[in-house]
């Protein structure tokens, strides 16, 4: 069968889906799939092939040296000549398209549309689960709806920021209270994402965010841990044991500390009791279905010190590196990468089907 892995893409989380690539191709490409990688340029152009453009950092983060993964791709025959490639030639009987692209025209169901009308089954999420779970204002009006706690947040659009500042400033500050968080709706690895200690603060927080998307949000910031679970399934869910971020300072988790810093830990699973444990896997598997997610999803939570829960938000296509927290979820819920590589193929493959 015929893998189409699709990464890269025009969003600032380019790079991280390079990483996902390699790692997925590292798995699977030895295996009995025949898989085209599919790179999209920063610029949206589609190639054939494994991009050799990856930043040094990120191929060390993989332990591949550049001559170890040149020799890889060149192998394979996999190494990306710039030859463009059409969409119409993705259009193939039997194949399946494995998307690792994150952020917009990713993960936010714009490309998944594009399967549907190819007709192809796809791993991961579809087109409303994407959409929903990409954009955090909807995702937070679902979760009210399902009944998932949360932090109080209040959602500005630019136009309504551009009108009349003074109104969104006041209904800041009726509402919530110093820190607050602010965020494009749409994006993810914590990019435009800023900590605001004062109104100084927020006016350039927003200003920023909204650099990056029409609609923003600001959020309460909580003081707590940082605790995620992994979501595994279609419409029979399985949620992984917790894990937790452990940072360094109690610094938030931006950028810089998710990719660059190595400052960050992973402690899997979370050492929290049990029936807490529990509440959090519930919850994870509320989200996923309040979404309609299907294939994967990761879900963030901020846990506070007397166990109090909130959920920050659903990510429908995460992390995907050998040392990403999904899969690394799944590892010690006992389920190792390339068979959840595999599990994820068998999803896509079985929700196509049952969609016929
Ligand atoms: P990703 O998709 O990579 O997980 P993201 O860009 O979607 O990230 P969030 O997970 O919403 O962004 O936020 C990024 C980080 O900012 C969080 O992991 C946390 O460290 C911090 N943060 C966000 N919201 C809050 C909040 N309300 N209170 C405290 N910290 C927060
Ligand atoms: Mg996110
Ligand atoms: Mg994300
Ligand atoms: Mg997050």
């Amino acid at each position: 069968m015929k893998i189409f892995l699709i990464y890269g893409g025009k969003s600032a989380e380019h790079d991280i889906s390079i990483l996902t690539a390699y790692s997925i191709m590292k798995e699977v490409y030895y295996k009995y799939y025949e898989v085209v990688p599919v790179y999209i340029t920063k610029e949206g152009a589609w190639l054939k092939g494994l991009t050799l453009d990856a930043p040094p950092t990120h191929l060390e983060a993989l332990h591949l040296t550049a001559g170890e993964e040149a020799a890889l791709a060149i192998k394979e025959g996999a190494v990306s000549t710039g030859v463009p490639i059409t969409i119409a030639e993705i259009k193939e009987k039997d194949a399946v398209i494995f998307p690792v692209l994150h952020g917009p025209n990713g993960e936010d169901g714009t490309i998944q549309g594009l399967f549907e009308i190819l007709d192809m089954p796809y791993v991961g999420a579809g087109v409303l689960a994407s959409a929903c779970g990409m954009d955090k204002i909807i995702s937070k009006h679902l979760f009210t709806q399902a009944g998932l706690p949360q932090v109080p947040f209040i959602p500005i659009i630019k136009t309504d920021w551009l009108r009349d500042e003074e109104k969104v400033l006041a209904k800041c500050d009726e509402i919530l209270d110093y820190p607050m968080f602010i965020k494009p709706a749409n994006l993810g690895s914590s990019v435009g994402i800023s900590k605001a200690m004062n109104q100084e603060e927020l006016i350039a927080a927003i200003e920023t965010a909204l650099k990056y998307d029409r609609r923003v949000l600001v959020e309460q910031g909580v003081e707590a841990r940082e605790v995620e679970v992994a979501v595994l399934g279609n419409d029979d869910v399985h949620t992984s044991v917790p894990g937790e971020i452990v940072k360094a300072t109690n610094e938030f988790y931006d950028y810089q500390s998710k990719y660059l810093d190595n400052k960050v830990t992973m402690q899997i699973p979370a050492l929290l009791p049990e029936e807490v444990q529990t509440q959090l896997r519930e919850y994870a598997a509320t989200a996923f279905k309040a979404i309609d997610g299907s294939g994967l999803t990761r879900c963030d939570f901020f846990v506070t010190d007397d166990h109090e829960i909130f959920i920050n938000e659903v990510n429908t296509m995460p992390g995907f590196t050998e040392f990403s927290m999904y899969p690394l979820l799944w590892e010690n819920t006992g389920l190792n990468y390339s068979d959840l590589v595999e599990e994820l193929i068998q999803l896509a493959i079985k929700r196509f089907e049952e969609k016929q």
